[in-house]
């Protein structure tokens, strides 16, 4: 692939704007030597060298990352409102491969989100026979009967409108109306219907956990980029 290729493909521009960026001495070396659109190099390795403006290339594709996901933003990368993609560089948007999130998280649970544009490594993470915990922490309307533990736990529960039991999940009680879950498949509003199914409803909810990734220290709203100790957590 030419540099050229590489450097609109990671969202800098069409190949037309970042032409110009070559002509105008933009795009140099990690000693500041000027690059040429037409340069010889192998990008794969010259990558991590190559500077936009001073600026390491952003990461090249297999770009895995973590988002602490605030609440009112949305997982989309068109829905009107905040969007998740609000709160990456904008160049994020424009790379291809796309960048896509891991799965979704509701616009009011806040927590764990990831994004990649490396579709088969997604896949591995959402395929139900991966069977990648996810932790929840839910605040509820009313306190707990008692039994959610047990109905949760049974691998019977369905859910309205569904054709299969949802697969066991464990429910910690951290107090009455205070809860973790952790699930092993990821349907559709599923923590927020296994509450309405026992009779209780979701006030807040926070994803903390995906597989051994947490959040740690990221700050709500931040994200950071996944090296490969953060890869091997997931799994
Ligand atoms: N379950 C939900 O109900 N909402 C989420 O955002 C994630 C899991």
């Amino acid at each position: 692939m030419k540099i050229l290729k590489r450097i609109a493909n990671l969202g800098y521009g069409s190949r037309k704007q970042v032409m110009a960026l070559f002509r105008e001495g933009r795009i140099t070396d990690a000693d500041g030597e000027v690059l040429y659109a037409d340069d010889e190099l192998d990008v794969h390795a010259a990558h991590e060298s190559i500077r936009v403006d001073g600026e390491p290339l952003d990461p090249a594709p297999g770009l895995l990352l973590m988002l602490h996901k605030p609440v009112g933003v949305t997982c989309s990368s068109k829905d009107q409102g905040r969007l998740v993609y609000d709160l990456l560089p904008s160049r994020f948007k424009l790379r291809d491969p796309v960048l896509s999130t891991v799965g979704r998280l509701d616009r009011e649970t806040s927590g764990l989100l990831l994004l990649t544009d490396d579709g088969v490594l997604l896949h591995r993470i959402i395929s139900p026979k991966a069977k990648v915990p996810k932790v929840y922490e839910a605040t509820l309307a009313r306190p707990l009967n008692g039994d959610e533990a047990a109905i949760f736990a049974s691998g019977t529960l369905m859910l309205e409108s569904e054709q299969t039991p949802l697969l066991p999940a464990e429910l910690d009680v951290l107090d009455a109306q205070r809860v973790r879950l952790t699930l092993h498949e990821g349907r559709y509003h599923q923590v927020r219907r296994m509450f309405a199914a026992v009779g209780n409803h979701v006030e807040a909810l926070h994803r903390s956990q995906v597989g051994g990734l947490t959040l740690g220290d990221l700050p709500d709203g931040q994200w950071r980029i996944l090296d490969d100790a953060g890869r091997a957590a997931l799994f």
